[in-house]
């Protein structure tokens, strides 16, 4: 990551953005530097980290590069849900996406047959609702409304996801039949979800083309992959990725399971407490864009922690490896100091066959209830040891562990397997 043609790349973004982005030149002057100070990895870290708010506040007049409007040709405008829910506007240059996309996609072996010169892959997608892009996802809409202007169609979804009636079920059912896609790009509790009414409304979900998936929006766990890689068979190339909807492919799943990092299109770090972690430490990621032209990004705080591996991996990409721990917002805090992520209560609570779905909850006091729903695979040894697993890792922190028939998700229409009250109200 001190690569020095890496460190030129970022010391271009630098001076391009203090020429060329009022917020950003107002973001250096407010700590006395200018691009010349930058000279080297040291110096890189007296540069404050940028975040959501700031690009939130500045949209678009103080981000976008001069020159540009959101109208000039290539530009992609849309909106996100972010976090607390809250929506994230911004625009990215479609090549921009297109090449992270391409970078973080190559890990992969299962996907390379998917993007062949001349041919688009047809795509569905089944997501939280906000995460759309399109307002009518919830409603009684046609497969013409939900189809945006890639060809992309966006399967219609409950705002509360395990509240979703049947008719919506066999609608998206149904929709892909007929979609004939190539790729799904899902989020893996949603699918998860859709594989088990699947099942019991004795429905297949196959394609005539070679099906692949992409997961994404939210952390995948064990659970919802063990249900889907059940339904769908060994078959179906799955992919998990990394990605914000503002900056498109951070990395993506090799074929050997492991999770790469883009840091060919970004230069990348892993930081806490303003300083860069070691290898198998957790940090967030902060990530500096290379060469883009519209809404350069530099140290942009993502609220994703990683923990960075520091091996190879035998898949032969040269991406960096890291561990998916999860966002700051979801972090359960413990009464001793310790911090607990969202991956390592998903490792504890692993693909455990008698569960549906799961989500633990520390609420203000720090207590943490842990609800899940059990299927007809549920045997109370198993119970009784991830209680036990669940009870040691979370101490001095009382748990309750229930097992329930409904679980709701968060405001934003997200399924969040583990949030924190505690966490999500330090968010900056
Ligand atoms: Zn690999």
């Amino acid at each position: 990551m001190s690569d020095p043609t890496t460190f030129e790349a970022v010391r271009e973004e630098i001076a391009y953005a203090f020429d060329n982005t009022l917020f950003f030149r107002k973001h250096m002057e407010a700590c006395g530097l200018r691009p010349e100070d930058i000279r080297g990895p040291v110096d890189f870290l007296r540069l404050p980290p940028t975040f959501k708010s700031h690009y939130r506040r500045n949209f678009p007049a103080g981000v976008l590069a001069k020159g540009y409007t959101l109208n000039s040709p290539h530009v992609m405008r849309f909106q996100s849900s972010g976090t607390s829910g809250e929506r994230l506007n911004s625009a990215i240059l479609a090549y921009d996406l297109a090449r992270r996309q391409a970078t973080a996609l190559g890990v992969n072996r299962r996907f390379d047959e998917l993007w062949r010169p001349g041919s688009r892959p047809r795509i569905c997608r089944f997501a939280p609702p906000n995460c759309s892009d399109v307002e009518c996802a919830t409603g009684f809409s046609t497969m013409e409304d939900r189809t945006l202007a890639d060809g992309t169609l966006v399967l219609t979804v409950a705002h509360d996801l395990l509240a979703t009636p049947e008719w919506q079920i066999v609608k998206a059912l149904d929709e892909i039949e007929l979609y004939e896609p190539d790729l799904l790009v899902v989020d893996p509790t949603h699918f998860a979800f859709l594989t088990r009414w699947a099942r019991r409304l004795g429905r297949r979900i196959t394609s005539p083309r070679r099906l692949h998936m992409v997961c994404g929006y939210t952390l995948m766990t064990r659970v919802a992959r063990r249900q889907i890689e059940e339904f769908m068979g060994p078959e179906l190339p799955i992919g998990d990725m990394i990605g914000m909807s503002e900056l498109g492919y951070l990395g993506f799943e090799c074929h050997l399971g492991m999770r790469h990092i883009n840091d060919r299109d970004f230069h990348v770090e892993f930081v806490r407490d303003g300083e860069p972690v070691a290898d198998g430490e957790t940090g967030e990621l902060y990530v500096t864009t290379k060469d883009d032209a519209l809404i350069p990004r530099i140290r942009y705080a993502t609220g994703d922690h990683f923990t960075p591996l520091g091996n190879p991996c035998d898949c032969g990409s040269d991406l960096p490896l890291v561990r998916i721990e999860g966002r700051a917002t979801h972090m359960i805090q413990l009464a001793d100091g310790r911090v607990v992520t969202p991956g390592a209560v998903d490792t504890l609570v692993g693909d455990a066959p008698g569960l549906d779905v799961y989500k633990l909850e520390q609420d203000r006091t720090g207590a943490c209830t842990f609800r899940y729903i059990p299927n007809a695979e549920a045997r109370p040894d198993d119970t009784a040891a991830l209680v036990q697993r669940l009870t040691e890792a979370l101490a001095p922190n009382p748990v309750r562990v229930e097992a329930v028939d409904y679980i709701a998700g968060e405001r934003s229409g997200k399924f969040q397997p583990c949030v924190s009250q505690i966490s999500a109200e330090g968010a900056r």
